[in-house]
């Protein structure tokens, strides 16, 4: 098996570094990553500017490119156009903090393997809940490695993904796999105001992470639980329950 390995806090992090390998012992792994931190890019893809691949020497990997750009930029021109072959599955992670909820959204971990889907490779994102730097990403690890193994096996619908999280706990409190959905919950903005030296306000997003509406079959909710939460999205935006509803408002 071929997987393609990518990620958004970029090539050097530790959680592409457990995840690469952790997949070398699924079969040959290709790293096309960005160079550098893209959390939160979402989908986004670099249009304006030339995109630069510096193939490098990982460890666990044949091949390795760091790319100037966003996640979902690495996997749309490592399959186009720098991979000799066509990866059987893609996998992307471990992100540094949680991708639940509305999380998914903005989530430059989860569009890159929503690239990957479109793309129409089985497609999965792993994240561990916590931004600490120094967190033990090895049941993290274990889990992409389990359910990367049955990605083939469970031939999920053209344009499905698995969004996994796995919860930051001891492996004593740690409780297995549940199947989800996606939260509910968001965040609860606000900027830090500060001054520049020559006395220009400057904004800095912050935030806090509210549980608004707790789920009890949620992401969230079975992460707090010490549950990995896997959640089957989809990128089809349209709301199939409002169809019938606006048709008759537009097209009486
Ligand atoms: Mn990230």
């Amino acid at each position: 098996m071929r997987i393609l390995v990518t990620n958004d806090d970029g090539i050097t992090s530790r959680g592409i570094q457990a995840l690469t390998a952790a997949m070398a012992r699924l079969g040959e792994v290709i790293v096309v990553a960005p160079d550098r931190q893209q959390s939160a890019v979402g989908h986004a893809l670099t249009v304006a500017s030339p995109l630069r691949a510096v193939r490098m020497e990982r460890e666990h990997t044949s091949i390795a490119y760091a790319i100037n750009g966003t996640p979902a930029d690495c996997v749309k021109l490592g399959i186009s156009t720098l991979l000799p072959y066509r990866p059987d599955i893609v996998v992307s992670g471990i992100n540094h903090g949680s991708n639940t909820s509305v999380n998914a959204i903005y989530s430059g971990t989860v569009s890159a393997a929503t690239e990957g889907t479109l793309m129409g490779i089985p497609s999965m994102a792993v994240s561990l809940t916590t931004f600490d730097a120094s967190a033990d990403m090895s049941l993290a690890a274990e889990v992409a490695y389990d359910v990367a193994a049955r990605l083939l096996d469970l031939k999920l619908p053209a344009g499905t993904l698995l969004n996994v999280n796995v919860p930051t706990v001891d492996r004593s409190q740690y409780r297995g796999v549940k199947v989800t959905r996606q939260g509910h919950n968001a965040w609860k903005d606000g900027y830090d105001v500060r001054k520049d030296p020559q006395g220009h306000p400057y904004y800095w997003l912050k935030g806090e992470f509210l549980t608004l509406t707790e789920l009890e079959d949620g992401d969230d909710f079975a992460v707090q639980q010490g549950w990995t939460a896997i959640t089957p999205i989809h990128y089809e935006l349209t709301n199939h329950a409002e169809l019938d509803r606006l048709k008759g408002l537009f097209q009486p």
